[in-house]
Parts: C-alpha cells; sequence; structure tokens
C-alpha cells in the first residue's frame, strides 16, 4: 500500500510498531501484542535477535556490496549451506531479493532448462488455483490466491494452466484425482509444450491445506512421466516451518527446482533465492549455455551474512525440532476450540503452520455471508485480545518457531477470547 508523507496509519488500519523480541511485537503506546502469523510466516527466529542485526552491521561495515566480476565468501557460505540443507544436497543456489524474485526465477530457469535440452516449445506452467506465488506479473497469473487474483492486473503470463488442489474440508475432489487434473492438464496442452508444475507443499493461502500422502509422490511420477519439471514453492514452508528443513520432506519427494525467501533471514532483511537440483543446474555448465539471469541485490553480503546468521540460529536452538513440537503442541490445544459452534475446521499437526476455519453451520461448512461482518469483528477482537495476524473466515496460525509451550498458551487462550466474542456477536454464543 503505498503512503503518502503525512498520511496517519491508523486511516489505513494500521498500527505503529517499535519493538519486539520472540512472538512478541511492542507498539508505539508500549502495549505489547502476541504475532501470530510471525509477520508474514517469517520471523521464524522471533524479534528482537541481536546475533543477527551484528552480524549484518559487521559485514556491511567490512564490505557493503561485491563488485561486478567479484563475489563475497558470505554468499558462497550461505549457499553451500542451502545447498547442504536442500532437498538434493548437491544443488546450486541463485540469489534474489524475495520470493517473487526466487519464482521468477524458476519459472525462467525451467524454459531455459528445456531450451538447453533442445526442447524450446516448454513454456507452460500447470499451477493450483488459490495459491499464492508472489506478486510480480509471472507470479500472479500462477495461483491467484490470497487477496490478489490478477484479474485486474490482466493480461497475465500466457501459458499459465490453473488445476484444482487438494481441499479436504470441502473437497471438489480427491487428492488422488487432484493429481491426475495435472496429468490431465499436461496432456490438454501437450506435453511438449509444459515445462514446469508449481506448487506450494502446503499452501498457506488457500487456506493451510495438507495433501495426503500420495498426493506429492504421484505429481512427481506424473511430472517425470512427460518430463516436466516440478517446482516446490517453499517461501513460506522453507527453513522448519512445517517442523522439516523444507516441507518436501513431509512427502519424499525431491523436486528439480525449490524456491525459498522469508524465514532464510527471519525477515530482518530481505533475501530469496532458487535451488536448482544437480541435474537441472548441470544443463547451464559446461557447452552448454549459461542461465544468463541475475538480480542486483542476488547474493548481497549483507542478506547473506543475516542468513549465515539466522541458520546458525535455527540449528544452534534446533528451531525444526521446536517447531514439530509445538506445531504438535499448538494444534492439540487448536481441537479444544471446536468447543465454539464457530469453529468448523481445525487444520495442523505439520509443525507451525496451522489454521481455524469458522463457518456459520457446522454440519453444511456453511461459510458466513459478506454481510455478517465477521471480518470486522475478528479484527476488533483480535486489537482487543492483543493478537496481531489475520482474522475472519480463516485464522492462519504460524507463531515463530522459537515458541514456547507458556507462549503457544498464550496464544489460544487469545484466540479463545476472540472466538468467545465473536460467539458472541454473531449469536452463535456456546
Ligand atoms: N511464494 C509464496 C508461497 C509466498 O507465500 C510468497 C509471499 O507471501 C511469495 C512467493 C512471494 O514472496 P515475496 O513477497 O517475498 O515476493
Amino acid at each position: 500500500m503505498p503512503y503518502k508523507p503525512g498520511d496517519l496509519f491508523s486511516e489505513h488500519g494500521l498500527k505503529l510498531v517499535v519493538g519486539g523480541a520472540g512472538p512478541w511485537v511492542l507498539d508505539a503506546e508500549g502495549r505489547t501484542w502476541f504475532d501470530s502469523l510471525s509477520g508474514m510466516w517469517l520471523t521464524n527466529v522471533g524479534h528482537g535477535r541481536r546475533e543477527i542485526a551484528d552480524a549484518v552491521h559487521a559485514q556491511m561495515s567490512r564490505l557493503s556490496y561485491a563488485p561486478d566480476g567479484t563475489v563475497h565468501p558470505a554468499t558462497i557460505e550461505l549457499a553451500d549451506w542451502v545447498a547442504a540443507l536442500a532437498p538434493d544436497p548437491d544443488s546450486s543456489v541463485l540469489f534474489t531479493s524475495g520470493g517473487s524474485e526466487a519464482v521468477e526465477t524458476a519459472l525462467k530457469m525451467a524454459r531455459k532448462y528445456h531450451r538447453n535440452r533442445g526442447e524450446s516449445g516448454r513454456f507452460k506452467v500447470i499451477s493450483r488455483r488459490g495459491s499464492y506465488h508472489g506478486a510480480t506479473l509471472a507470479c500472479l497469473s500462477l495461483g491467484g490466491g490470497g487477496s490478489n487474483t490478477g484479474v485486474e492486473y490482466g493480461p497475465l503470463l500466457p501459458g499459465a494452466v490453473r488445476v484444482q488442489g487438494p481441499d479436504e474440508y470441502r473437497p471438489i475432489l480427491s487428492d488422488l484425482e487432484c493429481a491426475l487434473e495435472i496429468e490431465r492438464a499436461i496432456l490438454n496442452e501437450g506435453p511438449e509444450t509444459v515445462a514446469a508444475v508449481i506448487g506450494e507443499p502446503i499452501s498457506a493461502a488457500a487456506g493451510v491445506h495438507t495433501p495426503d500422502a500420495f498426493y506429492w509422490p504421484a505429481v512427481r511420477r506424473i511430472c517425470d512421466r512427460y518430463g516436466v519439471l516440478l517446482i516446490f514453492d517453499e517461501v513460506i514452508t522453507g527453513f522448519g516451518r512445517t517442523g522439516t528443513m523444507f516441507a518436501s520432506e513431509h512427502w519424499g519427494v525431491v523436486p528439480d527446482i525449490t524456491t525459498v525467501a522469508k524465514g532464510l533471514t527471519g525477515g530482518y532483511v530481505p533475501i530469496g533465492a532458487a535451488i536448482a537440483a544437480k541435474h537441472v543446474a548441470d544443463t547451464f555448465t559446461g557447452a552448454h549455455s549459461p542461465f544468463n539471469h541475475r538480480f542486483t541485490f542476488g547474493g548481497n553480503p549483507a542478506a547473506c551474512a543475516a542468513g549465515l546468521a539466522t541458520l546458525d540460529i535455527i540449528e544452534r536452538e534446533g528451531l525444526v525440532e521446536n517447531a514439530r513440537v509445538m506445531g504438535d503442541y499448538l494444534y492439540e490445544l487448536l481441537l479444544e476450540l471446536y468447543d465454539h459452534p464457530i469453529v468448523g475446521d481445525v487444520r495442523g499437526g505439520r509443525g507451525l503452520m496451522c489454521a481455524v476455519e469458522l463457518v456459520r453451520d457446522r454440519s453444511t461448512r456453511e461459510p458466513f455471508p459478506a454481510g455478517a461482518g465477521l471480518q470486522a469483528a475478528a479484527r476488533e477482537l483480535m486489537d482487543e485480545h492483543g493478537l496481531l495476524g489475520r482474522g475472519g473466515d480463516i485464522f492462519p496460525l504460524a507463531p515463530s518457531l522459537c515458541v514456547t509451550h507458556a507462549e503457544v498458551d498464550d496464544l489460544v487462550a487469545r484466540l479463545d477470547a476472540v472466538l468467545r466474542g465473536l460467539g458472541r456477536r454473531l449469536r452463535y454464543a456456546r
């Protein structure tokens, strides 16, 4: 949202925040809030980490930018570390400034991969409706999820083909049929025209629905059958959010390209990356035509120093394991919220990535009508109970990976109070 100088932030419904520690944020009036969404799914190591600020400061003091034709050791070290953690440890890493750039990079990489292998007709990308892959025009063409369907910005990227994704609460198709939809789309479009399938292993924008154990392995097999690359967008799920380093591990699937961003620097400094499995990266080396693609801030030494400090915290404090343990605990507590008649579905069980969906009628799963005022009431009640994040039909819950049992208790107590208030206002009191 653009601001004019002097705009009152409150006119936009924004709070002025000035500090933070762990999952807590301090506003300008000295009130403490619980950050239930880790900013926008990214402050995974929590707010107020002095060591990340120190690492960035030290790096900027030494060298602010690696001039053309040079590289800083921090960039190499972070690339090595990310590759070692990646689903294919022999991967190559190309840094960007954020998630959208990472996805754009993956899309171009997929096209170039096929071109270098003599299949320049492959340019189409199959994605799942309702997912979110970023704000640039190409990214917007893919999912149409979140608050931006992309309709107002068309025409979008040619060759973007959307299919139905898994939704275990209101299934339009079974997960297996969803996978087969991808195969049908490839066949309809002509395999010789399809470059890649892209998906978030667990889509936040589509409502935190976890596909069953067979979906991603089936999609992997389909991609292999038709020579199509599989891109996992792990911008949210990467670096521990789901209780494993990468969410792909839950399905035992190795994607051809993985995109990451947010959690890599815990939100302290902008960063992103496209991680290419070895067989993809190899098509750009030696006698092959290189992947000519670069962003000015890709691999920025200060961003990489922040990434190194962040990964160090994640490893040293065992935050991936903590996300798994606290995620299970959070999910267990959230299940108690079924006491509220307005709670239709509680989703979770994969680390600290949960959601509570509200409905007007639990038996029919009918959502509240737009005129019910749910969104505004949720906002007001979240303010009253000191809860930052998103609320309305769906309350996504993704606190920092460093949360404690006591903090999870606190988060759920606040949400419980919000739901009680909503129940009263919407005449569905317990
Ligand atoms: N991909 C996914 C799955 C995301 O959730 C987002 C942002 O929320 C993006 C890509 C785009 O990242 P960025 O906002 O850093 O450009």
